[in-house]
């Protein structure tokens, strides 16, 4: 098998879950749900849990399931301006991802906006070919198939010829399961048994370039 491309997931994945930015996000979501859905929030995440089995992402289950109708102020909500501020630039992932063999692009379950946020304050921002957000993706978030035939297919590659990187274990699971190079990013060892391909930092990818 010869490798074409590789594409990254985001948050997580480029930058170290240790920064929280992602927990922040999510505390931000089940507030934006609470409020939303009235009631206790444990009931709100209760009721997410269940739904979400058929949705990549809590947005495509409210609007599928919820009613839900407007996007923008949902993003606005979840990711405000200053959310990426705690983040610095990372001059060794730049060095890391130039150094690579393979023209690199981000599929990621959030917007636009915030990619751009993140990307520019880790100082990595022109190194991508394509950057798939939601709405390119027509809201429709990863683990689905047809996100992955949509990005791969812009990119003119294959699963077969691409590697895909995420800390998400559904979402590198629906990658391998259309055949694909999936590797799952674990940086705190908390899928030991997970069966495919797992990292604990970004730098061993490498071992799956060959
Ligand atoms: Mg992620």
């Amino acid at each position: 098998m010869i490798l074409q491309y590789i594409l990254f997931d985001l948050d997580n994945t480029l930058y170290s879950s240790r920064y929280g930015l992602e927990m922040k996000v999510s505390q931000r979501i089940a507030e934006f749900l609470t409020a939303y859905l009235g009631g206790s929030q444990e009931e709100a995440l209760r009721q997410r849990r269940e739904g979400m089995h058929y949705y990549g992402t809590t947005l495509e289950w409210l609007m599928a399931e919820k009613g839900y109708t407007d996007i923008e102020a949902y993003y606005q909500a979840i990711h405000p301006a200053g959310e990426a501020d705690t983040l610095s630039a990372d001059p060794e992932l730049r060095r890391f991802l130039e150094s690579l063999p393979l023209p690199q692009a981000i599929l990621t379950n959030s917007p636009r906006e915030h990619a751009d946020r993140i990307l520019s304050k880790l100082g990595i921002s022109d190194l991508f070919t394509h950057i798939f957000d939601m709405r390119w993706n027509g809201f429709k978030g990863k683990p689905h198939a047809e996100v992955f035939h949509r990005a791969l297919h812009a990119l003119g590659t294959t699963p077969e010829t691409t590697l895909f990187i995420d800390d998400a274990p559904r979402y590198v699971k629906g990658f391998c399961a259309l055949g694909g190079s999936g590797l799952l990013i674990d940086e705190e060892n908390a899928y030991p048994e997970y069966p495919y391909p797992r990292i604990q930092d970004l730098r061993e990818l490498l071992r799956f370039l060959y």
